[in-house]
This record gives structure tokens, C-alpha cells and sequence, in this order.
């Protein structure tokens, strides 16, 4: 009986050669490769920040938002908004009127071929809010609640993840849960000299987020798919 090809008898068994193995004849497995996120801060990143937006009429997308997130997914993210909605605490306006506009929020990405994966809100405020609206919640930014859960919901690898946000309690939430790239959109309020935290990059627009997005910028994890060779 002929002994085995060498590479046969001496490679070691790679998780490719066990997907491959365990597929139907003829079927080829891609493995998932590890998932990771880019997180959007909602109000000053996916829409222009005119305080308690949550009517249709008022929500206008911030430029580039579309592009960046096409880019994104086409680099194998997810992606997840994470919102303080203190407004509902304040009584501005109810979990109805959040839900009625989100839902009008996901059907226009939806329709431009970047649907969001998930969308987590926190309703409360710990000094202003109205009745059981008024407690701390490890929801609200700067906690990191919101992308603990998406983290533990969604299989995400945080430090291979990625959070634009327009405040400090954004990047402190994204430092928080160990996600790996915390991107500081700066506002108009922002002075360019104001300092910042050493592991924050600030950028003046969407379009330069979306370019620290590109692998190669990534001193992360590399999430490709095992390579059989
Ligand atoms: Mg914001």
C-alpha cells in the first residue's frame, strides 16, 4: 500500500481542511471571519445634531454618511448606531416618536444599499429625567453598556472594531469597551487646537473617516477569511 503524500502525512490539520471536510461533496465552506463593527454615534454623525431631533422633518443627513457606510460594509463591517436619547427622559418626546423615526432612518439606508445592523438607544438621564426615566443606566455614554450588548448580541470583536462619535463621551464609551478605533468627528464648536486623547484621531469629515477604515490603516487584528495555502 503506498504511504501517503508528504504533505498529507505531515501538515498540520488547519481549520479550512475541517470546514472542508465536514461540507457537502462539492460545496466549498468560507469560514466567517471574526466580525467586527463600525459604531456611529447618531446625532452629529449619521444626522446633523439640531438637539432632540426625532421628526422626520428635522432629520438631515450629515454628508458622506452613505459613502462611508458602503465602504465600510464592502470592508466586512457592521454596522451599529448607539444613541443617548435623553430626550425621552426629559419628556421632549416618547419611545414612540424614537421608534417611528428609526424606523424611517433604516428604510432610507435600506434603500441605499447600506442597511444598519442594529440600533441601540438609551432613554435615560440621571438628574433630568422624568420618573423611572431619571437613573444612571450603563447605557448612556460615556458607559459602555450599549456596545457591551452589541458586542455579546451580534459576535462582534470590539478591538477590531471601530467608533466615530462628535463627543468626548463617545470616544470615552469606545475606550471603555476596548474597541479598537476611536475616530472624533469634529464639530464646528470644536476648537482646532483643543487637545485630545493620544488614542483619538480627529477628522474634519465622513469621507476622511472612511478612509481610516481601509485595512491597511488598521494596526488591528486582520479579520480575512483563513487562507487554505
Ligand atoms: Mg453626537
Amino acid at each position: 500500500m503506498p504511504s501517503l503524500p508528504a504533505r498529507e502525512a505531515a501538515a498540520p490539520l488547519f481549520a479550512q481542511d475541517v470546514l472542508q471536510a465536514r461540507a457537502a461533496p462539492g460545496r466549498t465552506v468560507t469560514p466567517m471571519p471574526p466580525a467586527r463593527a463600525l459604531f456611529l454615534d447618531r446625532d452629529g454623525v449619521v444626522n446633523i445634531d439640531r438637539h432632540y431631533v426625532h421628526r422626520v422633518e428635522d432629520f438631515e443627513f450629515v454628508d458622506g454618511i452613505f459613502d462611508l457606510c458602503a465602504r465600510a460594509r464592502a470592508l466586512g463591517y457592521r454596522l451599529v448606531v448607539v444613541t443617548n436619547q435623553a430626550g425621552i427622559a426629559r419628556g421632549y418626546y416618547g419611545e414612540a416618536d424614537f421608534q417611528r423615526l428609526t424606523q424611517w432612518m433604516l428604510g432610507v439606508f435600506e434603500a441605499r444599499g447600506t442597511p444598519i445592523d442594529r440600533v441601540y438607544h438609551c432613554p435615560y438621564h440621571p438628574t433630568a429625567g422624568l420618573g423611572a426615566y431619571r437613573r444612571e443606566s450603563f447605557d448612556r455614554k460615556p458607559n459602555p453598556g450599549m456596545l457591551l450588548r452589541a458586542r455579546d448580541e451580534l459576535g462582534l470583536d470590539l478591538a477590531a472594531s471601530a467608533f466615530i462619535g462628535d463627543k468626548d463621551s463617545d470616544m470615552a464609551a469606545g475606550r471603555a469597551a476596548g474597541v479598537g478605533r476611536l475616530i472624533r468627528l469634529l464639530t464646528p464648536d470644536d476648537e482646532a487646537a483643543a487637545p485630545q486623547a493620544a488614542d483619538v484621531t480627529k477628522v474634519a469629515s465622513l469621507a476622511e473617516a472612511a478612509a481610516l477604515l481601509e485595512p491597511d490603516d488598521l494596526p488591528l487584528r486582520q479579520s480575512s477569511p483563513i487562507r487554505a495555502d
